[in-house]
């Protein structure tokens, strides 16, 4: 018999077998359903706590991240895809501010023919969720049954929905407690959390953006790209093709922070008015994913100039509810008020911190502090300059879509958010490295 104590103490001494790891996930697992049905009668959490306290003081090798996460991704039930046109693909970032590349790139994959199914959480903190984004199209459903998700992709190539309670919940038990322990940051923890919702959610092709920089979980270029490699390697061991690029998020994606303003940008960049860098992104990342899945590249390009992403788009909104007119248009979910905001200095622009806007974004109510808060999918941030640009005191360099007043706090965040100097910036790529 598998004592916690036990498996603490052996933790603590660096080791954990592989029958210790499952008992992890399954005791994890059992204690989030017992959560849910506010069944008070047996509590893990005292033990598991410091199971995961010890897991950063001695942190699980690759060979336990492995065992971790099969057993995680095993704690729940495992979608079926065998009905879908394969490869299945999943694409995965590790989360960033303005990022809405996955409304980008799954209609440029999906209309290359590939099925793309995707589970995602909502927004918590500084970076925005690809769920809150939908939720603000109207119309759109994101709470679709794992069938229906499975059917919505057959119909249109693409389906994402958020997810659901019984796909590794182990990781919805560990998680919770991570955030509440100070835990989240170990390595391996990150590794088998996000790889085992992967595993869950079905697809067997996985393309992962981890982000770099100021607004991304991991800030500088050696702990992102250290992510990447664990990522990429517990997760083809465990069963999964996959690919990482190792990508900027010192300043926010694009233009837009903010849910409905990310969607409008996103269609933006659908219709081929997009901002480039944005742009560049997408398609960096589509052609990747191409490659790995045995097509051409190309294809990517020829997607998005051709209108057949818009196309598909159109149809994966219509096949979620959501109205597909909202494609072509910003007249829908506009916010009660919008207040520009200007530079008090002058000269190169160095920096325009991500997490600085993020987090603004989140005070105006774009974003969530608690899991309970309600977002409002109106307000949001325009970024209107980015590093390398010239500005004179007094410029404008944000416009913010707020609803009431608008703090003075905001404000100060926003301006201090750029730093400026007298010589341009040395140039910083948007794709650091690929695994
Ligand atoms: N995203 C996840 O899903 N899990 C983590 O631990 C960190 C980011």
């Amino acid at each position: 018999m598998i004592r916690p104590a036990d498996v603490v103490r052996h933790r603590l001494a660096g080791g954990n077998s592989h029958q210790e790891l499952a008992f992890v996930a399954q005791e994890a697992a059992s204690q989030f359903r017992r959560d849910q049905a506010k069944d008070l009668a047996d509590n893990t959490d005292y033990w598991l706590g410091a199971w995961l306290a010890a897991a950063c003081a001695k942190p699980l090798d690759y060979e336990q991240t492995k065992w971790l996460t099969m057993a995680m991704a095993e704690s729940g039930s495992v979608i079926d895809v065998s009905s879908l046109p394969h490869p299945v693909v999943d694409k995965h970032s590790t989360g960033g501010v303005g990022d809405k590349t996955t409304l980008i790139i799954l209609p440029i994959l999906a209309s290359c023919g590939l099925s793309c199914l995707k589970m995602s959480g909502k927004g918590l903190g500084h970076t925005g969720g690809t769920i809150d984004k939908l939720a603000s199209v109207p119309g759109f459903r994101t709470d679709l049954t794992v069938d229906q998700m499975v059917e919505t992709c057959r119909q249109c190539g693409i389906a994402l929905a958020e997810q659901g309670q019984d796909l590794a919940p182990a990781d919805g038990k560990l998680y919770q407690l991570r955030d509440l322990t100070g835990t989240v940051a170990s390595l391996p923890l990150i590794v088998a959390s996000i790889l085992s919702k992967k595993i869950a959610g079905g697809a067997n092709l996985v393309g992962l953006d981890v982000k770099c920089g100021s607004g991304a979980l991991m800030t500088d270029l050696q702990h992102a790209t250290e992510l990447a490699e664990w990522l990429v390697r517990v997760g083809r061991e465990s069963g999964l093709q996959i690919h990482a690029a190792v990508t900027d998020m010192d300043q926010p994606l694009g233009r837009a922070v903010g849910n409905a303003l990310e969607v409008k940008e996103a269609a933006a960049v659908l219709r081929r008015e997009g901002e480039p860098r944005l742009t560049q992104l997408c398609l960096t990342l589509a052609r990747d994913t191409l490659h790995h899945a045995g097509q051409n590249p190309d294809l990517a390009d020829q997607a998005l100039a051709s209108g057949r992403a818009l196309h598909k788009a159109e149809q994966w909104f219509e096949a979620q509810g959501g109205d597909p007119t909202c494609l072509h248009h910003n007249d829908w979910q506009k916010s009660a008020a919008t207040t520009v905001i200007f530079s008090p200095n002058g000269g190169f622009i160095q920096k325009v911190d991500a997490r600085a806007v993020g987090e603004s974004a989140v005070k105006l109510g774009a974003g969530r502090t608690t899991k309970t808060d309600v977002i409002d999918p109106t307000v949001g941030i325009e970024v209107l300059v980015q590093p390398g640009d010239k500005i004179d005191p007094g410029q404008p360099v944000f416009t913010v879509h707020h609803r009431a007043e608008l703090s003075t706090e905001v404000v100060r965040a926003l301006q201090q958010s750029i730093v400026t100097a007298e010589a341009p910036p040395p140039p910083r790529p948007l794709v650091f490295t690929t695994v």
